[in-house]
């Protein structure tokens, strides 16, 4: 087919589906779920266990950052949680990830008065020296700045990357990933131009001088040299900025025994309810069952975790069974290096993915669907088809699409045409706590849980139920 045909076919569509027209077969066929949408929130908001999953989950075993003993276990719940919810097909597949130990770490100014800085070193980096390393810094407000700065401002020093984020706004979410390239980018940065450290500003726009963590990489080739790298707390950070723009030269000293211990083996985790017609079509829903190694990891990402094993389960306790098969998929590793998700894509490279939702944004209130396809004109096509199923979920106000982004893990199956969907929920608060101390258990509302279980329950039922797919006509 030519592309205006198409295009001209699209039109037509997204019109039957936007306009007034009485009637029409799809309204009908995606109206005629209603019913089984409301069944699936009346008994979820009636009695659940997502919250209580989710206690199990980070109260009693915690944070769990790839290749430790606690991630380990959470693999070994996750598996026993979703046999005892009576799945089909519960099992790990194995998957080698990077172990990263961060070992003691700490950061103080000494001059021009002694003061600790709270810290944490960023997943991926190199240790100090046994003496830690005691350097003058030099703060910049942005790679601009640091590029505009002579060599011998910068070489043997600890460049500070001072650069707020932008507070949350409805217009354009978060601000996170304007400045998240300086936390994955930074050392490689200060080192191309000789110094001997990196501090990072934390990536959040509020902070009770909470040190906020995350991955970083040294890519750029082996001639640059691989220096420590820490995210120190927006007070800190705005603290060396004041000194250094009254004219002081602050000297800290930065102290980290973090170390890559190779590779080891952790897993995905996968369960089922096999679908009755087309059993070898799949639906999958998730989240990612590691997290850093602070906090409980609740909001990033047990929440997914849970939201995606108990929607399974409420559409299961129904005893709804759709015609396409629904899996749960838990990926390891997203956090420091996503090799859960790219071992899951090549494993099952054979198997008709036909749409995926990931939930990797805390378990906030549900605002709708996010949906990215390959192919711009089927993204446009699927991006109505959805509009028009997530109307089932307005007593959940859960009804807004957007595109071009679904998720780190789920996005390793676009190539192959999936149509791929993330979970978009209120982002206000999200990175408050994000990576830091602070992502327990307590940030997370069990009846917001509840509705973003119920919103990926209804919408994976639907997809894996309904006579086409996302992105066909
Ligand atoms: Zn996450």
């Amino acid at each position: 087919m030519d592309l205006s045909l198409r295009r001209l076919l699209l039109v037509v569509l997204v019109f039957t589906i936007c306009g007034e027209v009485a009637a029409q077969p799809a309204d009908s066929v995606i109206a005629g779920y209603q019913p089984a949408v409301d069944k699936i929130i009346a008994s979820a908001r009636e009695e659940n266990d997502a919250y209580l999953k989710l206690q199990e989950l980070c109260d009693d075993i915690g944070n769990r950052l790839s290749g430790s003993e606690s991630l380990e276990r959470a693999i070994e719940w996750a598996v026993q949680s979703l046999k005892a919810d009576g799945h089909e097909n519960v099992r790990s597949e194995k998957v080698m990830v990077r172990k990263w130990v961060r070992g003691n770490e700490s950061c103080e100014m000494i001059s021009p008065r002694p003061c600790k800085l709270n810290m944490l070193g960023l997943g991926g980096s190199v240790a100090t020296p046994k003496d830690g390393i005691t350097a003058e810094v030099i703060v910049v407000k942005d790679k601009d700045e640091l590029d505009a700065l002579p060599d011998e401002q910068i070489k043997g020093k600890i460049v500070v990357f001072d650069v707020p984020m932008p507070p949350y706004s409805e217009q354009d979410g978060s601000g996170y990933g304007r400045v998240v390239q300086y936390r994955g980018n930074g050392a490689k940065w200060a080192s191309e131009r000789g110094a001997v450290a990196a501090l990072v500003r934390s990536v959040t726009a509020y902070s009770l001088d909470s040190p906020h963590t995350g991955a970083m990489r040294y890519s750029g080739g082996p001639e640059i040299k691989k220096i420590p790298t820490a995210a120190i707390s927006v007070e800190g950070a705005s603290l060396l900025h004041r000194l250094q723009n009254r004219g002081k030269t602050p000297v800290v000293k930065l102290y980290m025994e973090a170390e890559d211990q190779g590779e080891v083996p952790s897993a995905n985790v996968l369960a089922e309810i096999v679908g009755s017609e087309k059993p070898e079509e799949i639906v999958v829903i998730g989240g990612h069952i590691d997290s850093w190694d602070v906090g409980q990891g609740a909001q990033d990402d047990g929440c997914g975790c849970v939201v995606a094993m108990e929607a399974l389960n409420m559409i299961r306790k129904l005893g709804l069974q759709p015609k396409r098969t629904i899996r749960v998929v838990l990926w390891t590793n997203e956090e420091n290096g996503i090799a859960g998700a790219r071992s899951y894509a090549v494993r099952h490279q054979d198997e008709v993915h036909v749409a995926g939702i990931e939930s990797d944004s805390g378990g906030f209130k549900p605002q709708g669907l996010s949906i990215d396809l390959q192919d711009d004109d089927k993204e446009q096509l699927a991006a109505a088809q959805l509009s028009e199923i997530l109307t089932l979920l307005e007593p959940v106000g859960a009804t807004r699409v957007t595109t071009g982004f679904s998720g780190v893990d789920v996005g390793q199956l676009k190539p192959t045409g999936t149509a791929c969907m993330g979970l978009s929920v209120d982002g206000r608060l999200y990175f408050n706590s994000h990576h830091s101390w602070a992502d327990t258990v307590d940030k997370v509302n069990p009846k917001e849980l509840t509705e973003c279980a119920i919103t990926v329950a209804a919408s994976a039922f639907v997809l894996a139920d309904m006579s086409g797919k996302l992105g066909e006509e």
